[in-house]
């Protein structure tokens, strides 16, 4: 969510703790650019960060990872959509922040099996 630009992060670059933040990649969760200013506001409570605050978060220090395309619940999808979703959004973190090692954290083992290869 948008609060963790306004609360989160200013706490934990503030006194240097790493963060992590995943996010789902999905264009109706994560839009390139914010239509909200860069101050708090209420609507904050149900918005997503953008592209653009993701950047900015990420060259303050802070770490992305996925949390899918559709925020679909892994273990209860067929392997081979798990496997997109998890493709698809390693793909976008990938395209907007560079390619890098993504943090990881799989709940099963057959997801972890399909998350190795991606
Ligand atoms: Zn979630």
């Amino acid at each position: 969510m948008r609060n963790f630009l306004f609360s989160c992060c200013a706490s934990a670059t503030k006194r240097g703790v790493p963060a992590t933040s995943f996010i789902v990649t999905g264009e109706s969760f994560t839009q390139e650019d914010s239509k909200l200013n860069g101050n708090w506001s209420p609507e904050d409570d149900a918005a997503y960060l953008s592209w653009s605050e993701v950047r900015q978060l990420a060259d303050q220090g802070l770490d992305f990872g996925s949390h899918t395309c559709t925020h679909a619940a892994l273990p209860d999808i067929p392997p081979a959509q798990a496997r997109t979703e998890l493709q698809e959004s390693l793909d976008a973190l990938g395209t907007y922040l560079g390619p890098q090692d993504f943090p990881c954290h799989i709940l099963t083992e057959e997801l972890r099996k399909e998350s190795v290869d991606c």
